[in-house]
């Protein structure tokens, strides 16, 4: 099949296969099963039938328009896991037949400083999302991992470590990297005390990694039901953020907080568990504003930042770390068909602790 591209030289045509996909048509629509085209693999591209994608957050918030810039049709998914079926001719890190992850990006400028240290997520002319980005090759919106395929540049597809299952490690490409690359930047590792905030996906990772550097790790939450499950993920203590004498218990006392919250709460209350110099990192990304007050942060020194995601090479290092420590995400396998579903229940924090996507339902 052929799809045109208009570009700065006309309008050219481009190989493409149709593929089925589940997206969403508008903000207050649900899921469903649609068509969207693939491009023909280029000479760096691979193709990878997906086996297992990870239901991220990030793709509800998209999917309903919470961050505002949603183009539709929106195919979700950037926590992929698959088959290689096909290489373009200078493909050499992979064959047909290995297994290949595709996590956040898949594409940016590769030129800028940023791109060139490594940092691609934070490219100057900004990184091409895995869904919901301009896609360079087609001319549309890129379309994620809810899909039969995806076509993918080599440079941004990742190795999956042989000893890991495959659908537990499908949320690694997204909660995994989100939380290993601030865990690093910011130092966690022994004698360092450090707060999770939010066990969903992103930070019951968190939990596992910040626990296999070596720190002390405890978590904050508002679901009772985490309270001992936490323990069994590696917290050293768990607070039930809701009850008052609980948070008394580390404030003054944490080096470092990663708050995984995807919703509106009071970030005050966490910042008071900062002792001087402490640092909270703000990975979680709910729709509207955190208020802050100047006295959170200034009479202890305390910082307070963000980050996102990771780029291509510290993913591979994320992967490795975790074949070598052996550590997965705790996942609820589902069918594609229950995804509305599995989305509402993101939204009381029902899932213990990443839904994956079989996408062999999707040929049912
Ligand atoms: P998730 O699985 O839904 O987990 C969010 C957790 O936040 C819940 O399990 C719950 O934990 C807590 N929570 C939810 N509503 C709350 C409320 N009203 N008050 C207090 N706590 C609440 O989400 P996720 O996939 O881990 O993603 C978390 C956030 O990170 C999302 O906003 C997502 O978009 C964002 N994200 C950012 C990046 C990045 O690059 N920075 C990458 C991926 C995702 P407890 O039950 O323990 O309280
Ligand atoms: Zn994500
Ligand atoms: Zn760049």
């Amino acid at each position: 099949m052929e799809t045109l591209k208009t570009t700065a030289e006309g309008v050219i045509s481009v190989k493409t296969k149709e593929v089925r996909a589940f997206g969403t048509a508008a903000a207050d629509k649900s899921l469903q099963q649609i068509k969207i085209n693939r491009r023909i693999p280029t000479p760096h591209d691979v193709e990878i039938e997906i086996l297992y994608c990870g239901v991220c957050h990030s793709d509800l918030h998209t999917a309903r328009n919470e961050w505002h810039g949603t183009v539709y049709p929106c195919v979700p998914g950037h926590e992929i896991v698959g088959k290689v079926v096909s290489v373009g001719k200078h493909v050499s890190k992979f064959k047909v037949g290995d297994h290949a992850a595709v996590g956040c990006m898949v594409d940016s400028c590769r030129e800028c400083q940023y791109c060139r240290e490594d940092l691609e997520q934070y490219c100057e002319e900004g990184n091409t999302a895995t869904y919901n980005s301009p896609d360079k090759h087609l001319g549309t919106q890129t379309y994620g991992g809810y899909s039969e395929s995806v076509v993918v540049d080599e440079a941004y597809v990742l190795r999956v470590p042989e000893n890991l299952d495959l659908a537990a490690t499908a949320p690694l490409l997204c909660a995994g990297i989100t939380t290993y690359s601030p865990l690093k930047h910011w130092n966690v590792g022994p004698g360092k005390k450090v707060g999770i905030i939010g066990i969903g996906g992103l930070g019951h990772m968190a939990v596992k990694l910040a626990k296999a550097m070596g720190a002390e790790v405890i978590v904050f939450t508002t679901s009772a039901s985490k309270v001992e499950d936490a323990k069994r993920l590696g917290a050293d203590d768990v607070v039930l953020s809701k009850d008052r004498d609980q948070m008394q218990r580390y404030a003054g006392k944490l080096h470092f907080i990663l708050d995984a919250v995807s919703a509106q709460h009071d970030v005050n209350a966490y910042l008071r568990q900062l002792r001087v110099d402490g640092v909270m990192v703000l990975v979680g990304a709910p729709e509207h504003p955190l208020p802050i007050a100047a006295f959170s942060l200034i009479p202890q020194r305390k910082t307070f930042a963000g980050s996102m995601i990771g780029g291509i090479a510290e993913t591979q290092e994320m992967l490795d770390f975790c074949g070598k420590h052996n550590i997965v995400s705790d996942i609820e396998l589902i069918n594609i068909q229950k995804i509305n579903e599995a989305y509402e229940r993101l939204l009381k924090s029902d899932v213990k602790y990443r839904f994956v996507i079989d996408m062999a339902s999707l040929k049912k």
